[in-house]
């Protein structure tokens, strides 16, 4: 079965400019060359720095953004090139959630409003059908009701969330994009999120691109995980499989700075040092090499691919070209 996103070598770059010519100093290289699939009913996780350019990739998906190139294909149809009109169908089918939930819903509509207003604009439900249909979404997502008539100030984080991922599922969606959607919320609030987004996958079998920078955020809800380095993915495997047998310096150097369950697990690596290099022009060869404590000569001037590591994992490292994993 086909995969219901496909995303290739999608690249995203941005002029830099300066002076008083405004001349072009230099290049952001926001996406890199991405590649990667998500099946039916399934969550990538894209774990990476703020800086890294999941966001870009969120927004690309999504047609907020105009990829430089690559292509993006939803159901098997590319939806780069498509114009406002072509997109109506598979925009139904492509929601997003935000990370701000206050910043995404308008102060003056009360909550009923802004979730039925997609139905609305799609001429799907109107009147008490309408409010029918939101009513029910708002006791999937854990709201009751009466609550509908109120505005998006009288809500707390996590239920504003909540709020914004009802309107995403006004319209069955089949890819829900989830944009670091628990990063603003309160610990203790951000599972309960998490568990919730979980539990509607398991009801509607839509799939999930989810992006965060905590991996341990990230770990509980995807299947599968890439991680993304300066534009970037370094490494996708199976989420077990990543955590039990992480490849590249990069990923081991993150999963070292989760927290773990048991305080005398070895480490995999110290905390990966320094900050991200900056995405305008980037470090040649591995973007990672400034900050690897493995880097060799070559890693400064080619480019690692991402190859295949084993089943269904892929890594962008060169030493897994032949001289395997290091210890
Ligand atoms: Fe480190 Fe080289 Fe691998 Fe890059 S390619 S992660 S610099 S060892
Ligand atoms: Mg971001």
């Amino acid at each position: 079965q086909r995969p219901l996103l496909e995303v290739t070598d999608l690249v995203k770059h941005y002029a830099v400019r300066g002076g008083v010519l405004r001349r072009r100093v230099g290049t952001v290289h926001a996406v890199d060359g991405v590649s990667f699939s998500v099946a039916r009913g399934e969550t990538l996780g894209l774990v990476g720095e703020s800086g890294c350019g999941k966001s870009t990739v969120a927004r690309s998906v999504l047609r907020l953004v105009e990829p430089s190139s690559g292509a993006i294909k939803l159901n098997g149809t590319d939806i780069t090139g498509l114009s406002k009109a072509e997109m109506r169908p598979h925009r139904r089918s492509m929601q997003i959630v935000f990370q701000d939930p206050f910043a995404s819903l308008n102060p003056r509509m009360t909550a009923g409003d802004i979730v039925g207003e997609p139905l609305s604009v799609h001429g799907l439900a109107t009147g008490r059908a309408q409010q029918e249909r939101v009513a029910e979404l708002f006791a999937q997502v854990g709201l009751r009701p009466d609550q509908m008539k109120n505005y998006p100030h009288q809500f707390s984080g996590g239920q504003r969330q909540r709020i914004c991922i009802a309107r995403a599922l006004s319209l069955g969606p089949s890819l829900i994009v989830c944009d670091e959607p628990v990063s603003a919320l309160d610990v203790s609030i951000q599972a309960q999120v998490i568990n919730l987004l979980i539990d509607l996958q398991r009801k509607n079998d839509f799939s999930y691109l989810f992006i965060a920078h905590d991996l341990a955020v990230v770990a509980h809800i995807s299947h599968r995980v890439a991680v993304m380095y300066l534009g970037r993915i370094v490494e996708i495997a199976d989420k077990t499989e990543l955590f039990a047998n992480p490849r590249h310096p990069y990923t081991q150097a993150l999963l070292a700075s989760v927290p773990v369950a048991d305080p005398k697990a070895k480490r995999l690596a110290p905390m990966v040092d320094g900050d991200v290099p900056s995405p305008i022009n980037p470090p040649s060869g591995c973007a990672f090499h400034t900050r690897c404590r493995y880097v060799m000569d070559r890693c400064k001037v080619e480019r690692p691919a991402l190859v295949e590591a084993g089943e269904g994992h892929q890594v962008a490292c060169w030493l897994n070209d032949g001289t395997g994993r290091p210890e």
